[in-house]
């Protein structure tokens, strides 16, 4: 017995001597594990598939969860060319596999993790800003909306500051802000807002303030942290 499956590989770690165990995110099935026979040789039939953001048809001999084939559609290789694509989609691969239980499928996260690397893969974009909004739409998928342009306890709208409540990962207004807050200025909150209302295929025409995008980035991934006990790695 077996499944196909489409997917991206997430992970992959050594295992027993000439093998690799791959963490996939497909499509039909969610995260699951599966393992490659003898990939480590150059001459590998299936070494390629071993490879992080290969992404294609996976044939899996069930139980034992042995890949017998891939029909690579992508394997995303700009992504490995260039050391900060490299590192901002590994950080995508990171979040995915930490907000990702084994066995859950998310239809909609699959298509968002294919987009945002996609994105960084071939479009001429900030990779970060393409980090920013993967991130933003994870939280929000989690009821956690931190792009919104109105306090979450009383609704007022920001005018100037705004503080991520790092209890509840809500942003709120001055007059709503408790011990446990960090500040998200103004052009923060505008680089939060733009980002999320702005298409993957449209990122590249945006031009943020400079240095916005790296204050943002901090204090998502510190609410990550606080959400998900995860930070990412970032350059
Ligand atoms: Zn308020």
């Amino acid at each position: 017995m077996g499944i196909k499956v489409k997917a991206i590989v997430i992970g992959a770690t050594d295992y027993k001597e000439k093998d690799k165990r791959i963490t996939l995110f497909s499509l039909e099935k969610g995260k699951i594990y599966a393992t490659l026979k003898s990939v480590k040789s150059p001459n590998a039939k299936l070494k390629f598939a071993k490879e992080l953001f290969c992404f294609g048809d996976f044939f899996i001999d069930t139980p034992s969860m042995i890949v017998t084939g891939v029909d690579v559609e992508n394997n995303m290789f700009e992504l490995t060319k260039d050391i900060d694509k490299y590192y901002i989609a590994c950080a995508i691969l990171d979040v995915v596999n930490t907000v990702l239980k084994e066995g859950e499928t998310n239809a909609p996260l699959f298509l968002e993790t294919l987009k945002a690397l996609g994105a960084i893969a071939y479009d001429n974009v900030n990779d970060k800003y393409v980090l920013i909004k993967y991130l933003l739409s994870v939280f929000s998928a989690m009821g956690y909306f931190v792009a919104l342009s109105n306090c979450s306890v009383c609704g007022e709208k920001f005018s100037g500051k705004r503080y991520l409540n790092l209890d509840f990962g809500e942003v709120v207004c001055v007059a709503c802000k408790s011990a446990n807050c960090i500040e998200i200025s103004a052009r923060a909150g505008t680089a939060l807002k733009l980002l999320s209302e702005t298409d993957y295929d449209k990122l590249s025409t945006l031009k943020l303030s400079k240095g916005s995008e790296d204050e943002v980035l901090n204090i998502l991934n510190i609410n990550f942290d606080r959400r998900f006990n995860k930070k990412l790695k970032l350059l």
